[in-house]
């Protein structure tokens, strides 16, 4: 065995396992598994052609040789984005943790309380800073933000109060140009008239239904909006405010003013640029909104003990519940990211937030006056930390910038602004003030003027204190706050502790030479719009990572740009949506989607102007062929895409699929497919093989950037030839196609910084490591479904019997035991595990996925605990609901208390088997009550007497 190669590190299933593996499969090798599930119409016949792996050691030194190709700058560029400091304990003891960054998206909340908390944290910081009554757990950047809260009021307008007719949007021409772009895109496919001008002369009429400001505006102007605001809700327009989250802490909470929604982004407070993202965005609106709000919210509610207990409120499966009438198809967010922020926060108080927000007030001050004592016209007269100037030789003060390592944002030929922040120290304001200082004057005598004024009219300032709570003022010292996040960190179950098999998200191994490399400041600190060549480091692992990609999926093309999978379908989508549009086929806009289908799938379908036609999927869990080619006949004319999972959601590689995506072409269609099951491809087969035209990547499941408790995730498209002209462009610097479509996330390469994850992973595994993990996969799944045979049944399988890479066990028939899904999944905590995906794509069932980085050992376990609860399950009756799994989890409370009024023993509560004793999890609390906390709907941090009233 070779101990250098990253590939035993990365798969877990050892050599000497394998046999026995493959014999109770029933195969004899590897390869005639392979056969046996994949259709040989689609098997690739020759193998990736890929570079040789490298060693860990090897990637190390090619990243790190590599991000010194990276040249850092001190960036005032500003436009959102601004250089911050990430507090070393929350970098230690968060963003390189395993116990945070490889968590799940909290579903199963009585095993996450500690990320909830964190988030519930968040929440309070944006609510509080906004002045707004309730704010989400994080979306993908301040652009897309600002685009949901379009069409969240756009939505409410046109269809709950059914004025169809209200169209236009005002934009003001101070919002930041990729929020303007983005705005485009998604206002689009809807109907919906943007109109852009000064918010200042701006007549609102009734056939308006929204606005959106930008404050402080995009060059660092401050405005009072309140009389804009006060004539809109006159006219019963709505107003969105995209704010700067530092800012808040000095200035006038927008909320004050009565908007509707703030959105921003919370990169300032603690994440490193990372060349674009990953960051934070949120999203405050008022309680009336509540049922509107895209993405996920945390809701404190109550435990079957009548303990405080947190869990995601409302609207916790959106998309899947609402699918083509979801207003949003946010899935993955950003929630590593709004821990960080939030815990930023929490390490700095409301005190520490107002010392950094003053002192950057302060030196931006200084700077304005300085550079105006050179005789420059400073344009903006209201400012917190950006100002303005009319220069009249620009060239000069550039060359002399750039030739000393400083970014300014060169707007025109006449115009700079310079954006301060965080990082700024006394030692920078002579450097700055001397590059214009040298443009104009002979000597060499910088004079540096202090500005005594005062620049925020009284009416902007922010009166009243914020960040009362108690977690904002505790943990002040390094000592209580690691304790805080530990404490947190040991409510959670992470891959730390054991396997997460949930199907359709695989999660599999995010290993820590991947990781390494995101908290290098040659990686992290480089500014989305700094000039192409000071990043020379990141387009080389941008432009090999897409070449990977194309290579992978056998596509011609890649866009790095979306933020998620659900944004990548999106993007997928609009590119569809433009080629028709090229060829004068606008009216193709239908959109054929299976019934099995993710609920992302006609949320993003609708989102991109399509409608949205379901087709049924035969009692075997494939497409209905019959019932597709009646719906694709129906539809020709206007026929614009076919939506497809492959392997399908139901975990099955479906025989009939090149007749599927030949039926689709034959009609003037595009084949988009959901590229989430990637993990049963790689290597083997490829969407390209399958006759498909684009596909997006979830770079958060298939390829190792880990999930971070939901989020961030990076969801690529790679696309066909013919669309590779429209894929999406950034209107600062120019990314995609020479008919590129306009923005679909803020940043040029989205999130950039996590991309590096991706990148490492291919290139230590190589062309043969990824197949054999994908291989593993198969295996891993086929051994799981042959080990629960008799225990459990399992709902779908290919023609030859074969799994893909995850399957469907039933859990209906045990409701003639009183039995449901979710008992089952409580109950698996008592055994120390995650549960599998529950009720996705069918309700009432589990789907199960391995991945290739679990070892027979583990999923030996993992199988054992099922059918011990099997057995349980087969013990109760339906007339006593005083069971082990009704009870499920038990608590260590539960089992160290006094009374024991339960018809079976402790230890059969909480150490159902042998292995479990060794390596105890406790779940936190007992089951949440979710209905409890959606009456009570309590989204911030809350007092003692709210946990009273609870
Ligand atoms: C995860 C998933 C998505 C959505 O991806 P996000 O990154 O969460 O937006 C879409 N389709 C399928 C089948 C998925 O499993």
């Amino acid at each position: 065995m070779n101990t250098e190669s990253f590939a035993i590190r990365h798969i877990g299933v050892r050599e000497e396992d394998l046999k026995k593996m493959l014999e109770i499969v029933g195969v004899e090798s590897l390869d005639e598994l392979i056969e046996q599930a994949i259709p040989s119409d689609i098997l690739l016949k020759e193998n990736l052609n890929l570079p040789e792996a490298l060693s860990e050691p090897e990637f190390l030194n090619l990243i790190e040789a590599l991000s010194k190709k990276n040249r850092i700058f001190k960036s005032y560029i500003g436009l959102g984005y601004h250089e911050s400091m990430t507090p070393s304990v929350i970098k230690r003891n968060i963003l390189e943790n395993p116990g945070w960054y490889t968590a799940y998206t909290p579903y199963q909340a009585e095993i996450a309380q500690g990320r909830l908390e964190a988030l519930l944290n968040f929440q309070t910081v944006v609510t509080d800073l906004t002045g707004m009554e309730i704010a989400n757990a994080s979306l993908l950047d301040e652009s897309t933000a600002a685009a949901e809260a379009m069409t969240m009021l756009f939505d409410v307008r046109s269809r709950q109060q059914k004025k169809h007719n209200v169209l236009k949007f005002f934009v003001s021409e101070e919002v930041l140009p990729q929020t303007l772009s983005l705005l485009e895109t998604r206002s689009a496919p809807l109907n919906i008239e943007l109109v852009i001008g000064d918010h200042q002369e701006f007549d609102l009429t009734p056939d308006y239904f929204g606005a959106l400001l930008q404050y402080p505006g995009k060059y660092g102007q401050v405005h009072d909006y309140s009389g804009f605001v006060k004539k809109a809700q006159d006219n019963d327009i709505k107003v969105a405010v995209a704010a700067d989250i530092l800012s808040l802490v000095m200035l006038t909470p927008p909320g004050e003013w009565g908007v509707d929604v703030v959105v921003g982004t919370t990169q300032r407070f603690g994440i490193p640029l990372g060349y674009g993202g990953p960051h934070a965005a949120f999203f405050a609106t008022k309680e009336a909104y509540k049922r509107h709000i895209p993405g996920r919210i945390i809701g404190l509610t109550r435990d079957t003990d009548g303990n405080p207990a947190l869990r995601m409120a409302l609207q916790t499966r959106e998309q899947h519940i609402k699918r083509d009438k979801a207003t949003s198809n946010i899935c993955t967010a950003q929630v590593l990211l709004a821990v960080m922020a939030g815990m930023y926060a929490v390490y700095h108080g409301p005190k520490g937030l107002m010392n950094i927000a003053h002192r950057i007030h302060k030196y931006t001050k200084t700077i304005a006056q300085s550079i105006s004592a050179y005789g420059f016209e400073q344009l903006n007269d209201v400012y917190f930390d950006t100002i303005q100037f009319k220069v009249d030789n620009l060239n000069a003060i550039r060359a002399i910038a750039e030739s000393r390592g400083i970014n300014f944002n060169y707007i025109d030929h006449e115009t700079i602004s310079i954006a301060l922040n965080e990082a700024f120290t006394e030692k920078d304001i002579h450097p700055l003030v001397d590059c214009f200082a040298e443009s104009k004057a002979q000597d060499h005598d910088v004079r540096i003027m202090e500005h005594e004024g005062q620049v925020i009219p009284a009416e902007l300032v922010r009166k009243g204190t914020f960040l009362t709570h108690e977690t904002f003022n505790s943990y002040h010292s390094e000592t209580e706050l690691m304790r805080y996040i530990k404490k947190l960190e040991r409510k959670d179950l992470a891959l730390n502790h054991s396997m997460i098999s949930l199907g359709s998200c695989t999660m599999k191994l995010n290993a820590a030479s991947e990781m390494l490399p995101l908290s290098w400041a040659n990686w992290g600190n480089i500014h989305p719009y700094a000039p192409i060549d000071q990043a020379e480091g990141y387009h080389v692992v941008i432009k090999e990572l897409e070449e990977q990609l194309n290579i992978i999926t056998g596509f011609a093309a890649t866009s790095l740009q979306p933020n998620s999978g659900a944004q990548g379908e999106y993007a997928g989508l609009m590119t569809i949506r433009a080629y028709h549009r090229s060829r004068g086929e606008e009216h193709r806009n239908i959109c054929i989607i299976p019934a099995s289908a993710h609920g992302t799938n006609p949320a993003s379908a609708v989102m991109a102007g399509m409608q949205v036609v379901v087709t049924k999927t035969d009692e075997k869990g494939n497409i209905d062929v019959i019932d597709l080619e009646e719906k694709v006949n129906q539809y020709t004319d206007n026929l614009a895409a076919l939506m497809v999972t492959y392997p399908s959601t139901h975990g099955v590689f479906e025989s009939s699929i090149r007749y599927i995506t030949k039926l689709i072409h034959d009609n003037g269609g595009q084949v988009y497919m959901d590229g989430a099951n990637m993990n049963a491809q790689v290597g083997l087969t490829n969407p390209a093989a399958i006759g498909a035209d684009v596909c997006h990547l979830n770079l958060h499941k298939t390829f190792a950037i880990p999930h971070g408790g939901g989020g961030p995730g990076v969801g690529p498209i790679c696309v066909a030839e013919q669309l590779k002209p429209f894929l999406p462009s950034n209107p600062i610097i120019k990314t995609g196609g020479e008919k590129a479509i306009t923005a679909i996330s803020a940043a040029p390469w989205g999130s950039a910084l996590a991309c590096l994850i991706s990148y490492g992973y291919i290139k230590m595994l190589g062309a043969r490591g990824l197949t054999d993990a994908t291989k593993i996969a198969i295996l891993n799944a086929n051994y799981i479904k042959e080990r629960l045979h008799g225990s459990y049944e399992v709902l779908y399988a290919g023609e030859n019997g074969r799994a893909a890479h995850e399957m469907i066990i039933d859990c209906r028939p045990f409701k003639e035991h009183g039995i449901e899904v979710t008992d089952i999944a409580k109950r698996l905590m008592d055994y120390g595990f995650h549960a599998p995906t529950v009720s996705f794509p069918v309700a009432g069932t589990m789907m199960i996925e391995p991945t290739e980085s679990e070892g027979l050992a583990e999923l030996d376990r993992f199988c054992d605990a099922m059918i011990s609860i099997k057995k349980e399950i087969d013990e109760v009756s339906i007339d006593n609901p005083n069971n082990v799994l009704k009870n499920a989890p038990h608590t260590l409370a539960m089992v160290t208390s006094d009374d024991w009024n339960f018809t079976y023993s402790r230890k059969k509560a909480a150490f159902p088997l042998d292995y479990v004793a060794e390596n105890k999890f406790w779940p936190s609390v007992r089951r949440t009550d979710e209905a409890f906390g959606d009456r009570n709907l309590i989204c911030t941090c809350p007092a003692i007497e709210e946990y009273a009233e609870v």
